[in-house]
């Protein structure tokens, strides 16, 4: 037996005695501990008492960290340990994924530094837990964001600038209403003449392109609206100038209507509307007007001696006359068949006075030709002034007994209220 063995055997028989003192199963784990501990203090020199250490030295520092925090000392214990570590084959896997992941999305010109990168952690994928790669890693992200970001701007902007100058297109084609297509085609032209950046290029310039086939329909359709307008102008003019003759020829007729026809002075109906004006005059401003009445003297042996033609020739010289010496405002009416009411306006009652004669005078002074016979007529009238009088209604009334008055006093006369005669 050699001196080794001697003191194996020693050591083992110790070892032995000291479960057996400290009441510790020798199972095999338990016995090995306990025998290399008693080797240590037989300074024995057993490789396989300081494997588990040596083993131990070559794992990374957070198993080292694990198995000292949990107080590791068996290769058993070891075994949960050592089967958290990856395995090759799925570093490969996150190699992969991690050069995608860094490949910028819609930027270009990473792509030589990544490809170096890669290879040279997918040839040793456990670089992956080294701390300068993972900084370069960091880096590589880093610069995978930028790249993607500056790119989106450019985008950006050149959409931007693209609707910009549609919303431009649109706005000028709808203002312009087809009349002048010059200042869209502009438009149009400007937006084929933005230059798209090259790395943007395929999505941009289809958008362009949309945007230049939209910007060229508009600009058709728009042509088609302004010929269009043009044409309806030209039927609106003419609409214009049918309704023009029409609104010409009805108030022609409505003039017309409110003429009595034979003789030429207002009808009653016109009359009463035209006197009300008058009446709300006065009472709004004070204006001072007088009632005349008119009557022409037997007028039925005019009728009689000369026929209802000759009755009617002279109720419409009558009546020109009539409205030949009253002005524009004051207001003439038949009221009846040869009964005449007018209504003059006046400042002073000798201007009045001088109007009544006046027609008293011209009647009486001139003959009236009928089938080459000339007649003689006069009329009676009563006056009165609206101002002396409570109401028009009572004025009227006064005006009228006046005329009666007047052809009780033998006709050919005209009464006015304060027994003035003409
Ligand atoms: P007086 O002096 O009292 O007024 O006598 P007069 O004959 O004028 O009186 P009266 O009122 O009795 O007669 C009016 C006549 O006027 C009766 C009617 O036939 C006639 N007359 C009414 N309207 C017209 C008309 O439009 N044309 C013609 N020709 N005669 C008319
Ligand atoms: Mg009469
Ligand atoms: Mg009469």
């Amino acid at each position: 037996m050699t001196n080794m063995q001697e003191n194996i055997k020693e050591v083992s028989k110790q070892t032995i005695k000291n479960l057996f003192n400290k009441q510790i199963t020798p199972t095999p784990n338990e016995y090995h501990k306990e025998f290399c501990l008693v080797a240590k203090e037989y300074k024995l020199n057993l490789n396989e008492c300081n494997q588990f250490k040596e083993l131990v030295k070559r794992l990374n520092k957070e198993e080292q960290q694990e198995i000292k925090e949990k107080k590791i000392t068996t290769f058993e214990d070891l075994i949960p340990v050592l089967l958290n570590r990856v395995a090759t084959k799925n570093l490969t896997t996150l190699t992969a994924l991690f050069k995608e992941s860094i490949s910028p999305s819609i930027s270009i010109g990473l792509d030589e530094k990544i490809s170096k990168f890669s290879v040279k952690i997918g040839n040793s994928p456990a670089l992956l837990f080294e701390e300068d790669i993972q900084k370069e890693m960091q880096n590589f992200i880093t610069e995978r964001f930028e790249a993607d970001k500056k790119v989106v701007k450019e985008k950006t902007a050149e959409i931007a600038k693209l609707v910009t100058l549609m919303g431009k297109h649109l706005t000028e084609a709808i203002t312009s209403s087809g009349e002048s297509g010059s200042e869209v085609s502009n438009i149009k032209d400007e937006i084929q003449s933005i230059k798209i950046k090259d790395n943007n290029a395929k999505e941009l310039t289809n958008l362009q392109s949309k945007l230049i086939n939209a910007a060229m329909s508009i600009e058709n359709e728009m042509t088609q609206v302004g010929e269009k307008l043009s044409s309806g102008k030209n039927k609106v003019k003419e609409l214009e100038a049918k309704i023009k003759t029409l609104e010409e020829q009805l108030n022609k007729s409505k003039e017309e209507s409110l003429k009595d026809h034979l003789t030429g002075v207002l009808t009653r109906r016109a009359y009463e509307y035209e006197a009300k004006k008058i009446e709300n005059n006065f009472q709004r401003n004070d204006t001072q007007y007088a009632i005349v009445f008119i009557d022409i003297d037997h007028f039925k042996a005019i009728n009689d001696t000369y026929g209802h033609g000759g009755g009617d020739m002279i109720l419409s010289t009558f009546g020109k006359i009539l409205s030949k010496y009253t002005r524009d405002s004051d207001v003439v009416g038949r009221y009846g068949g040869e009964e005449f009411l007018v209504l003059i306006h006046f400042n002073l009652k000798r201007e009045l006075l001088k109007y009544l004669k006046r027609i008293k005078g011209i009647v009486n002074e001139n003959s009236f030709v009928y089938k080459n016979e000339k007649i003689k007529i006069t009329f009676s009238a009563g006056v009165t002034i609206r101002n002396d009088h409570t109401s028009y209604d009572s004025a009227l009334q006064k005006a009228d007994m006046l005329l009666y008055s007047a052809k009780d006093q033998g006709r050919n006369k005209i009464i006015l209220e304060n027994d003035t005669v003409i």
